[in-house]
């Protein structure tokens, strides 16, 4: 088993719904379990600044899955949740779900690149990954804490 980190977003309908439902969907996958999930927090557009507000949450899950069927599951979670990809980079949807880290897996390909690479940009990555696993170093970017101290998430909040 190695433990993996998940983000998971929502800016379209129901949006804490649609976490909690790939939250239980995640728990389904064969050879996983869910460990921890962080607070849920609303957060500001990111990338692309003309859309609604964003839902944000991660998980720690252990897995025997390699990195590849864990990123198509993903995938299909997605799917199964409405998600349309329209080609516009960085636009609403019902779910986004990106592997964070793998634990030492290493990977830039094509279909995926480990860790994700803009970890460290993102506080609406860093303060839920913060809640799981603060004093985690991503290879090639840093310990969550100090990323997490370095940018600002001032509008960002976590959600009752
Ligand atoms: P970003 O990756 O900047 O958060 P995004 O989540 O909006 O952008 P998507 O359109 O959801 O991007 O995904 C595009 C592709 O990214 C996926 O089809 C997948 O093959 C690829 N990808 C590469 N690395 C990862 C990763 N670590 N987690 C999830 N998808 C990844
Ligand atoms: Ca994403
Ligand atoms: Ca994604």
């Amino acid at each position: 088993m190695s433990t993996a980190y998940i983000a998971l977003g929502s800016n379209l309908g129901d949006s804490h719904q649609y976490l909690m439902d790939a939250i239980e969907a995640l728990a389904r996958l064969p050879q996983t379990r869910v460990v921890a999930r962080s607070r849920f927090y609303r957060t500001p557009p990111w990338g692309l600044l003309d859309q609604p507000p964003f839902v944000n949450a991660a998980v720690q899950i252990d897995t025997a899955l390699p990195a590849e069927a864990l990123l198509d599951a993903l995938l299909a979670i997605e799917r199964a949740a409405g998600r349309v990809r329209d080609g516009e980079r960085w636009g609403p949807r019902t779910l986004d779900l990106d592997l964070l880290y793998m634990e030492g897996v290493l990977l830039n390909d094509a279909r995926l690149t480990l860790p994700h690479p803009r970890i460290a940009e993102r506080a609406f990555v860093l303060l839920p990954l913060h809640d799981l696993a603060p004093e985690l170093v991503i290879p090639g970017q840093g310990r969550v804490a100090e990323l997490l101290a370095a940018i600002d998430h001032g509008e960002c909040e976590a959600l009752p």
